[in-house]
């Protein structure tokens, strides 16, 4: 902002400056000869004195017949004929005194409108500086409706992304290459009367790789790649989003063969007329302006737009509508093959030790998304240079592991022996009954050492993936939840705020159970819609498709699967209390207790 104040200032200093000059310019030619009225003028031209008269704009100068010089002014909208008429001067004695107008009338002109015109050019020249100043320094003040679209250029070579970069999603990978092919060769396609498709919509949670996914199509098909975030488009003035729209499919078109490419198009792409406080408008006109260009142009313009989102449940229908995003790309979070892949992508710069088995990273990872995986050997990496070691051994991606899912282990987090052998028994409860009612090996790791919010935790991730999960693994799992309440009570006759979570876990799992998946005694039925918590938008209240009556019939449901759990953790912590005791002890020796070490328990 500075230079704009100084500018002001510079241009008062400069109006003033000009103003003065300017009045010292009248006053100049006045101040030197005598001055002297019309009345005299009239008279001395009576009395024929008057050897010649020269007339420059108001002012006549005036040369006496003894030489000597004055000048008169007069009315600026008399002429010196009507000054001659008005006072009845005899034209003869007029004539004697050589009337003659002097040429230099257009500098007079300038000196009397310059006063007026400079103000505005003064203005108009500090308008310009400012807003010349204004883009300058990079404010967009000017440039509202120009998209900010990303462009990479084709020839990009550094940060190319090709598909070797993107691990697994072969689906999604042989969906995409058919679109590499149309950007390379269209003409192949037309040649029979295909049409392109002109949208990919690639859908997936956060993390899968969709972002990666587009770029690697980018990076393949060597065309130039404009990458936009939905919520770019946003701002708050209506009308921008649309310009901004406008825009860059302008700038598409003129790079075509091209991708466009929307990031997150659901901060646009919403459902219109959905979404708390009323309608958007801006959000509609921008959601309007994309459908409009995708429209208008041909399937042989060769831009191909690539959206991405992780909410597609949300999408207005109209932007789904055939001739629109009509390829539709899933991407899963990966199985276990595709972690490993994903693995051995990421792993490729990083010294790894001959222990590394990734393919034990891989299993014991469930669920985690490529994003997760690249960033748990990042942290393991940044693990083993901060103990100063050149490679990366399996502990050190094993540490990580919890680290990316629990948080940074908390080793000073010092509790007092009481609370230490409340935590020991609440995940020994745990552990032990995971053991009894599900498969053995489930436990892979127990810990009394503070990670995150825990104080301490038990991994029992299953070891391989898994899409489904059956009631019976519902019961086991609730009644592993409720493990640590049940063996604080059990065993101290009083229970702790550390179940917390668990609870609040369970009673989740239990509801879901009745609402979703029509396991309880309601029968095969759903209740509720499962996006209503999340999207508030399609309805300002959540939708109940069920009565008081009924709701009060899921309470109860989802009560008896909560008790039903809670009895059958108290039966295997009854039944098995002295291996509670034995992991017990061993857990407040060593704190942490690793698979192996834990099967020993349980001798075959
Ligand atoms: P999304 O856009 O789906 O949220 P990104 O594409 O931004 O996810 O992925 C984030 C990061 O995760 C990528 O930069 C990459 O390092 C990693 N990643 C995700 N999926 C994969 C994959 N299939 N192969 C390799 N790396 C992946
Ligand atoms: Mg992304
Ligand atoms: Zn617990």
């Amino acid at each position: 902002m500075k230079p704009i104040v100084k500018n002001i200032v510079i241009f008062f200093v400069v109006v003033i400056v000009v103003g003065a000059a300017l009045s010292l310019y009248n006053a100049a030619p006045i101040s030197k000869p005598k001055t002297a009225g019309m009345e005299t003028l009239i008279s001395q031209i009576n009395e024929e004195k008057v050897k010649a008269i020269e007339i420059q704009g108001d002012s006549l100068h005036i040369t006496l017949s003894d030489d000597s010089k004055e000048v008169v002014r007069k009315e600026p909208t008399e002429s010196f004929s009507e000054v001659v008429k008005n006072y009845n001067l005899d034209p003869v004695k007029v004539a004697k005194a050589h009337p003659e107008v002097k040429g230099d009338g257009a500098g007079a002109w300038a000196v009397a409108i310059l006063p007026f015109v400079l103000p505005f050019l003064l203005l108009i020249a500090l308008v310009y500086i400012m807003s010349r100043q204004i883009q300058g320094a990079n404010s967009r003040a000017m440039m509202f409706g120009s998209s900010r679209a990303r462009k990479l250029e084709a020839d990009n070579k550094k940060n190319k992304i090709t598909f070797k970069d993107v691990a697994g999603v072969k689906e999604s990978k042989e969906e995409l290459k058919e679109i590499v092919e149309f950007l390379k060769d269209h003409k192949k396609f037309t040649d029979l009367g295909a049409k392109i498709p002109k949208g990919v919509l690639l859908v997936g949670p956060p993390g899968t790789g969709k972002t990666l996914l587009a770029k690697a199509v980018a990076g393949e098909a060597d065309v130039p790649f404009f990458h936009v975030s939905g919520s770019e488009f946003i701002e708050m003035f209506v009308g921008v989003g649309a310009s901004r729209v406008r825009d860059l499919f302008a700038r598409a078109k003129k790079s075509a063969p091209c991708i466009v490419f929307i990031d997150e198009i659901d901060a646009v792409g919403r459902q219109r007329g959905a979404g708390l406080g009323g309608s958007n408008d801006e959000r509609e006109q921008t959601l309007n302006q994309i459908l409009v260009e995708l429209d208008g142009f041909e399937p042989n313009d060769n831009v191909i737009v690539i959206a991405a989102t992780n909410r597609p449940d949300v999408l207005d229908p109209a932007l789904l509508r055939p001739g629109r995003f009509d390829r539709r790309v899933y991407l899963d979070p990966p199985s276990i093959n595709d972690r490993d892949e994903i693995l051995q992508v990421h792993s490729q710069k990083k010294p790894l030790a001959a222990d590394v088995s990734l393919r034990r990273i891989a299993e014991r990872t469930p669920g985690f998304t490529g994003a997760d995986l690249s960033n748990l050997l990042n942290e393991a990496a940044i693990w083993t240079a901060r103990h100063d070691r050149k490679e990366i051994t399996q502990d050190d991606i094993l540490a990580s592991i919890e680290k990316v899912m629990l948080g940074p282990e908390r080793k000073s987090h010092i509790i007092s022996d009481e609370e230490k052998k409340v935590t020991a028994y609440h995940e020994a409860g745990h552990a032990l009954i995971s053991h009894t009612l599900k498969k053995a090996g489930s436990v892979q790791k127990v810990s009394i050492i503070s990670r995150g919010r825990a104080a301490g935790y038990t991994l029992n991730m299953p070891t391989e993936d898994k899409y489904f999960t059956r009631k019976n693994e519902f019961l086991a799992d609730l009644a592993v939840m409720m493990g640590g309440y049940v063996t604080e009570e059990f065993i101290f006759g009083d229970v702790s705020t550390g179940a917390h979570n668990d609870l609040s876990k369970a009673t989740d799992v239990a509801r879901r159970m009745v609402t979703d998946y029509g396991m309880s005694a309601l029968g095969p039925q759903t209740f509720g819609h499962d996006d209503d918590a999340v999207f508030l938008g399609r309805d300002m209240v959540a939708r109940r498709n069920y009565s008081e009556k009924t709701a009060e019939q899921i309470d109860e449901q989802v009560h008896i699967f909560t008790t039903d759990a809670y009895k059958a953790a108290k039966e295997v912590i009854t039944t098995h209390r002295a291996k509670l005791e034995e992991i017990v002890q061993l857990l407040l020796e060593k704190e942490t207790i690793e698979q192996e070490e834990f099967a020993r328990f349980f001798p075959a």
